[in-house]
This record gives structure tokens, C-alpha cells and sequence, in this order.
């Protein structure tokens, strides 16, 4: 297991008890040293497998670690602490729950719910949604969380952010009492009864004897604290990261934490790995030259031993859609020489882009699967399903109950709702508790779809987790709504799918057969040694809320019933004593099956688990693909304002970490790498023109091949004033052959104007390339043109005052 690895990587693995950094680029063996590491602990008998805890950044690398722990050492990975920080405080909440101010039933609420949620705060309380936008008000209440700060402890001082502390304590209080908590709270709130509660902590605090963190550069303030008050009680923490990956900065993320863990924990014990295993020549040493250009690095060398391979392709195309085509061809063509489908991955900077790519791949008939995005749990009509079963599990929940009160339509409206609303604030209490209240025909039918719901509950008693589902699609009533809608195949599509899941869910979880809404009983505290009798309920009631997180309750039953804990790893220290026995036994209510399937719904990162064995190119998000690799990838949009994104070009912190983006896609490779770009594209119903990324002109040119001729002049000088652009057309076929690939005449008629790649406001014409001045910030080119008329946009490269966005109908701009 460790000969197979380097000498820094096998000293890595093999460091003493003690706080420790591996600081290293990419692909240089971070999370093979982390989970070599775990492997190793176990296999000396240094901890149990129980004895560890390891945080990934996504539910699918907490599966792959598992995955390649169990290659590694004959044990059942089931019930090890592996996975996200949400994943991890999840589980310890719903051992805790009474400690920690919840109800046994808590339910999670997605970034999608959270928003639903302000919305209908804002609305009942009467807040103008123009002046608290919800989606301000949403980034203010996690951002404060994020920190670690609770109302009473945000500073304000000014009016404006007096208000938005008003809001975030009225939407705690609407959090309580509907029982729900938003992802931010998960870490929050485990923080909280980890700190307050010295018993709870303190067992914790023994348990975990080593604590492992994988992408370290990626975490946030609380994270960081949560992580280091476990490791209070002596356990050493192990951390791998990479600064130059660091690209989750918008989202509170703290790169600053690798140099304070350094400081503060591991001094002197900070290992640094160069030799890269992953990527040829060529593409390591694109993205070497690539990041040189950022200025704030901890500064790190990666070589390879795999020599040159193949150059990175670059490709332009006329539209999005011929780049689609483009990459859906070469696909294609790879498919053809033997490549598997999951080794080939798309890569976008954007979500929007992906519906582009998704309907080229779908027409040429190639199994596709995309991560993040619309995940499936966040189409409407799961989500429409999801709520029915969510009210089975906590009729309180305010959220689910507004979402499908109506729907499918039930005669129950606006009025109706509203006078509901008002009753169940005055009274204090849940909709459904307040439904008896009101009266006339609305009042009516609101009782009636009460009595569903508590029928629903009732079949849960009885019916397994996927027959429920199907009962609950039929019986609301979803199943002849979209039967009889246009678009309703596809959805119902998706439902049965959501039953598959839930089959998968089941099979997995050892909930197959169990009435779905029935709580898992387990042996009550100090049975430990009758363990062994509840294997089968321990794990069944190891309802794993993050995918790879396990069940609560293996402190109880998990050890013990373990057989690679009994085959002799565990050492005496891990023996929970009495009373800590306790403590965990908290859990041994278990949760249901269908409790379980719902966390695991919130907090999945969209990998559809019914399909996840099947052959299929991987599309995803940059940020989505990070720790991932693959054999071929192809990095799309590679344009000014899109990739760098046009909102990061304010500041030059937002440029680097679009650097460092651009860092991790092109370091995802191992054999082939493709930069696409597209001069035109549609994006939020507008069409954009854009030049190349500037970062195609960091990587030196011997390292890239040229598809396409290399346009040398701006994009529009060669086009605004031609004849296609005043005939009001683009001449698909001739722009085909100009790039000597046929052309796939897929390109829709246009409304004229969308098709200049100049726009003219006033008495003036704006090209892209072309010089401008403005009266405050001088002397400037211009980038990218949207909109039209009145409302056309330029993004601006100025000399002097960096990148702008104006308005082109106000900003007084003059042609140089
Ligand atoms: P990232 O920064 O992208 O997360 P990483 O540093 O975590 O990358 P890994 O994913 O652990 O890198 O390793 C990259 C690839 O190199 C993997 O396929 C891994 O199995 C392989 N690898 C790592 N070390 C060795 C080694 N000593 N010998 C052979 N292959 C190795
Ligand atoms: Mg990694």
C-alpha cells in the first residue's frame, strides 16, 4: 500500500501522531496520501476505522474515498465518519437533536427552499422585496452564519443593515417553527452544541482520535473553528490543500486558513509533494504557465515524469452551437477509438451553457450525465413530490405545505391562503394546525387536503419507501396532473425515476421492505454487547443523510457489529466507556427510512444514484469538478467576460481566482485536453459576442494546436459592416466551410439586430475592439457587447480604471 508511493508522499502517510499540511498542486497524490493515510492508521492499529473522521468537499469524493479504502484494506466501509462538512453535521444532529434545539423530524431546506422561504417571510411581514432583495437578504443570512454569528451578534449600525438583522432574526424564528434548517445552519448549529455542550464535545472530542480534511483551501471561518475545537481534545488534524485551487472565495471560503493552520497547528510539519501522476507535459505545463500569472501564491513547483503526450487542442467556432457540435463530433470520435463514455468530461464555467451542450449530445444519441445544475432533486416535480413526502414526515413544514397546498389545483386560492397565513401567525402556529380555522369553501377544501396529508402519513406506517412514493404520485393527485400536461412525459419520467432512487436509496441503506415512515428501533444505551443481534437495524438505521455519511447510530451497534473493527484494529482507547455509550445512544430512535431518504435528497450533490453506474460523458460546472479526473476534457466558453466571468473583473482578487478556476479545469486531464470557444453566443435570451480568454494568451503557444485559424484581430473588426451582417443574417453554411467542418446548418433564424456584432445607441455605433473614451475613466476597448438599443450594455477594458460594464444609453462614451 505504501511502496507504491513516492518517499514525500510514503513520509506523508506515515507521519507521527501530529498536526500536519500537505501542501501541493494538483494531481500530485493529496487525496491518495489522505486516504492512504486513513488506510495506514487503521492497518497498524493506530485507530479504528470508527476512530476517524474525514471531510471531503463533495458527497461523490466522500464515495470514492470510501471506494479506494476499501480496495485498500478488507473492511466494511459502512458507518465510517467520511464525508462533507454538512453530511458530517447532519448526522450529529440527528444523534443530538434534543441537545440541539431540534425536532426529532428536522428537515433540511435547499439554497432553492431557503430562497421560497425569505420570499414568503418578506411577503407576510410586509418588508418591500425591492429594497431587500431576497437573494441580498439570502447571501446576508449566510454570510452572518458562515461566520458564525447568530442576529444579536451582527454588527449594525446603519438603518439598512439594522433591517437586514431584523430579517434574519424574523427568519430564524420562521426556521423554528416550521422545523427546518438551511445548509448554513446544519454547520452552525452543530458548532454551537459541539461549544455549549461540554459532555457531547467532550466524548466527540475522545472518539475522534484523527481528523482528516481533503481540499483544506476551500474552507470557510466556521468550518475552520468546528474543525479545530473537535481536535481540542488532542486529536491531530491532517489537512491537504492546494492554494491555487482555492475558487470558493465568493462563498466565504478562507484560503487565509492554510496559512493560520500553519501557523497556529503545524509549524514545521507542512510536507510539499511536486511530482504530478496525473497529466502529460503538455497540459501540466499549461496550467504551470497559466497560474504563474497570479501574485498571491504559497508557490509550488509540479513536474512529470509522463513526458509530452498531445498538445491542447484549441478550437473557435462561429456560434455556441456550432462549438456544441464541435465537441459532441470529437466525442464522438473518441468514443469511436475506444474511450469510455465517464473518461470524457465537459467542462463550462456556467450552468446556462450546459443546455447547449446537453441538446447536442441528446440529438447525437450519446448518454450523457449531468452533475450540478438542475439536479435532479431540484426538478419541479420531484420537488413537487419530495414536499407531499416531507408534510408526511413534519405536517409543519410551512415551506412544503404552501408549495403543494395547490397543486395540482385544488380551489384553494390566494384569499384563502392569505387568510390562513393570518390565522396561523396569530395563533402561532403551523398552516396545517391553523387549516381547521378557516372558513367558507376555501376553508373547506383546505381540511380536505389535511385529511390527505394525514392519510399519506398513515399508508408511511405501512408502505416501503418506493411503493410510498408511488402511492403518494397517484394519490395527490401529481399523476393525472401530468398526464394531462403537454410537456408531462418527461416528468413523469422523472418520478418514476425518484421511486428508482428511493429503491436504490433503500437497497443500500438496509431499509428494503420497512414500512417508510416507522423508526428504526435500536438497543438502548449500556446493550452494547448485544450489539452483534442489531447489526442489521444498526445499519438499517445508519440512514445515511449525505450519501456517504453513515448511520448515526453505528456508535451503538456500528463497532461492534463492524468485522473489520473486530478483526482486532480497534485498540482498548476506542472502546466507548459507559458513559460516552450514552451519550451516542441518543441516536437509538434511528430515523426512518423516509426521514433518511429525505436528508439524503437535500444534501446529495445531484448525482442521480439510480443511473450512477452508467456509462455516460460526464458534464458539470468547473467548481463541480474539482479533486476529479478524467481522460479527455473539454473546457468550454474559453471567452473574455465568460471565462474569466465578466463579475470577477472588478477587482484583481476576482481575476486570480478565475485564474485558479481555469487552474483546476485544465488540470482535470490526464491524456487530452480541448479549449473551446464560441465568437457568438446566446446567454440569458441575449446574444454576446466576446473575444478570446485572455488566459488562452497566458498559456505559451508551443503547448496548444490551433483547430481553427487563429483570428489575430479582434473578432468584430473582421464582421461589423460586412454584407452577412447587413442582410440581417449569418451565413451558417459559409462559415462552415471557412473552419473546414460541414456546416450543420443548425443554427435558428435570428431577429436581425441579435446578429451585428456592433450595436448602434443614438447617432452611435459600438464595435467590439473598438477604442473609447470616457469622461472619468479615460481611454479604454471595448469587450463584449449585449443588449440593445436603450438597454445595451458594454464591458469595457479601461487603460487605467480596470474592467467596467456601462450602460451604453447613459454612460458618455466617445469613439477614439
Ligand atoms: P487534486 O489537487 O486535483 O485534488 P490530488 O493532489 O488530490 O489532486 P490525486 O487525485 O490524489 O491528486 O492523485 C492524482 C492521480 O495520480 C490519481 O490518479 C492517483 O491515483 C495518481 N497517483 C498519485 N500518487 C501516485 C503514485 N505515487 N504513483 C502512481 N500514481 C499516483
Ligand atoms: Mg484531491
Amino acid at each position: 500500500m505504501i511502496e507504491k508511493l513516492n518517499p514525500e508522499q510514503q513520509a506523508a502517510v506515515t507521519l507521527p501522531a501530529q498536526h500536519a499540511l500537505v501542501l501541493a498542486g494538483a494531481g500530485s497524490g493529496k487525496t491518495r496520501v489522505l486516504t492512504t493515510r486513513m488506510a495506514w492508521l487503521i492497518q497498524t492499529g493506530q485507530a479504528s476505522p470508527h476512530a476517524l473522521l474525514a471531510v471531503t468537499f463533495t458527497n461523490k469524493s466522500a464515495r470514492e474515498m470510501l471506494a479506494r479504502l476499501s480496495a485498500l484494506l478488507p473492511i466494511n466501509t459502512r458507518g465510517l465518519w467520511v464525508g462533507t462538512f454538512h453530511g458530517l453535521c447532519n448526522r450529529l444532529l440527528r444523534a443530538h437533536y434534543r441537545d440541539a434545539g431540534l425536532a426529532q423530524t428536522f428537515q433540511i431546506l435547499d439554497t432553492a427552499d431557503q430562497l421560497a422561504a425569505i420570499k414568503r417571510l418578506l411577503k407576510a411581514s410586509g418588508i418591500d422585496d425591492e429594497k431587500y432583495p431576497p437573494r441580498e437578504v439570502q447571501r446576508f443570512i449566510n454570510g452572518a452564519k458562515e461566520e458564525g454569528l447568530r442576529p444579536d451578534a451582527v454588527e449594525a449600525h446603519d438603518p439598512y443593515r439594522l433591517r437586514m438583522v431584523e430579517i434574519y432574526r424574523l427568519y430564524q424564528a420562521q426556521c423554528e417553527r416550521e422545523s427546518v434548517v438551511d445548509f448554513a445552519e446544519l454547520l452552525l448549529r452543530c458548532y454551537e452544541l459541539l461549544q455549549r455542550n461540554a459532555p457531547i464535545r467532550e466524548h466527540y472530542q475522545r472518539r475522534f482520535r484523527h481528523i482528516l480534511v481533503d481540499e483544506f483551501q476551500d474552507t470557510n471561518a466556521l468550518q475552520y473553528r468546528w474543525l479545530t475545537l473537535l481536535a481540542a481534545g488532542g486529536a491531530p488534524i491532517f489537512a491537504v490543500g492546494d492554494d491555487d485551487q482555492s475558487i470558493y472565495a465568493f462563498r466565504g471560503a478562507n484560503v487565509g486558513n492554510m496559512a493560520d493552520f500553519e501557523r497556529d497547528y503545524a509549524r514545521g510539519t507542512v510536507i510539499r509533494l511536486e511530482q504530478n501522476y496525473r497529466s502529460y507535459g503538455h497540459i501540466l505545463d499549461s496550467a504551470n504557465a497559466l497560474i504563474a500569472h497570479n501574485t498571491a501564491r504559497l508557490g509550488k513547483n509540479l513536474w512529470t515524469e509522463q513526458g509530452e503526450g498531445e498538445p491542447v487542442r484549441v478550437v473557435e467556432q462561429p456560434s455556441d452551437m456550432l462549438e456544441a457540435q464541435w465537441v459532441v463530433d470529437e466525442i464522438k470520435s473518441l468514443i469511436g477509438e475506444g474511450s469510455l463514455r465517464r473518461e470524457i468530461a465537459v467542462l463550462y464555467r456556467s450552468n446556462a451553457q450546459s443546455r447547449v451542450i446537453e441538446h447536442a449530445l441528446f440529438s447525437t444519441g450519446i448518454p450523457y450525465k449531468v452533475y450540478g445544475g438542475l439536479r435532479f432533486f431540484e426538478r419541479q416535480e420531484v420537488k413537487h413530490a419530495l414536499a407531499y413526502l416531507r408534510l408526511m414526515d413534519n405536517p409543519d413544514d410551512d415551506t412544503s405545505w404552501l408549495r403543494v397546498v395547490n397543486f395540482p389545483t385544488r380551489g384553494i386560492g390566494a384569499r384563502t391562503l392569505e387568510q390562513l397565513s393570518d390565522l396561523a401567525r396569530e395563533r402561532g402556529t403551523s398552516l396545517h394546525k391553523a387549516a381547521h380555522l378557516v372558513g367558507g369553501k376555501g376553508g373547506g377544501n383546505l381540511l380536505k387536503f389535511a385529511a390527505m396529508i394525514e392519510s399519506m402519513a398513515h399508508e408511511a406506517q405501512v408502505l416501503p419507501l418506493p411503493e410510498l412514493i408511488e402511492h403518494v404520485v397517484h394519490h395527490s393527485g401529481l399523476l393525472t396532473h401530468y398526464q394531462s400536461e403537454r410537456e408531462g412525459a418527461d416528468r413523469l419520467e422523472n418520478l418514476q425515476e425518484l421511486v428508482n432512487a428511493a429503491a436504490v436509496f433503500a437497497g443500500e441503506e438496509n431499509f428494503e421492505g420497512l414500512p417508510a415512515g416507522r423508526m428504526v428501533e435500536l438497543p438502548a444505551a449500556g446493550q452494547a454487547d448485544a450489539a452483534g443481534d442489531f447489526a442489521a437495524a444498526g445499519a438499517a438505521a445508519g440512514s445515511d443523510a449525505a450519501g456517504a455519511v453513515a448511520p448515526v447510530s453505528d456508535a451503538v451497534a456500528g463497532d461492534a457489529a463492524d468485522p473489520g473493527a473486530a478483526a482486532g484494529a480497534a485498540s482498548s482507547a476506542d472502546a466507548l466507556p459507559g458513559a460516552a455509550d450514552l451519550i451516542e445512544a441518543g441516536a437509538r430512535q434511528g430515523m426512518s427510512p423516509l426521514a433518511a431518504f429525505l436528508s439524503h435528497a437535500s444534501l446529495e450533490a445531484g448525482d442521480n444514484q439510480a443511473q450512477a453506474g452508467q456509462d455516460a460523458v460526464q458534464l458539470m460546472t468547473v467548481h463541480a469538478a474539482k479533486g476529479l479526473e478524467f481522460d479527455a476534457v473539454f473546457i468550454t466558453g474559453v471567452e473574455e467576460g465568460l471565462f474569466p466571468h465578466e463579475n470577477s473583473l472588478m477587482e484583481q482578487s476576482g481575476l486570480e481566482e478565475e485564474r485558479r478556476l481555469m487552474y483546476v479545469a485544465i488540470t482535470r486531464a490526464r491524456q487530452r485536453l480541448y479549449l473551446t470557444l464560441a465568437q457568438s453566443r446566446m446567454l440569458h435570451g441575449q446574444t454576446r459576442y466576446a473575444l478570446r480568454s485572455r488566459f488562452l494568451d497566458e498559456i505559451p503557444e508551443e503547448h496548444l494546436k490551433w483547430l481553427s485559424p487563429k483570428v489575430r484581430v479582434p473578432v468584430s473588426s473582421a464582421w461589423a459592416g460586412t454584407a452577412d451582417v447587413a442582410s440581417g443574417g449569418w451565413n451558417a453554411q459559409r462559415r462552415g466551410d471557412a473552419y473546414g467542418r460541414p456546416a450543420t446548418g443548425q443554427i435558428a433564424p435570428r431577429s436581425p439586430r441579435s446578429w451585428a456584432s456592433g450595436v448602434t445607441v443614438g447617432q452611435q455605433q459600438f464595435r467590439i475592439g473598438q477604442g473609447v473614451r470616457h469622461p472619468k475613466f479615460g481611454d479604454g476597448t471595448i469587450l463584449s457587447l449585449s443588449g440593445s438599443g436603450q438597454d445595451a450594455q458594454a464591458q469595457i477594458q479601461f487603460r487605467d480604471a480596470g474592467t467596467k460594464t456601462l450602460a451604453l444609453g447613459v454612460a458618455k462614451l466617445e469613439v477614439i
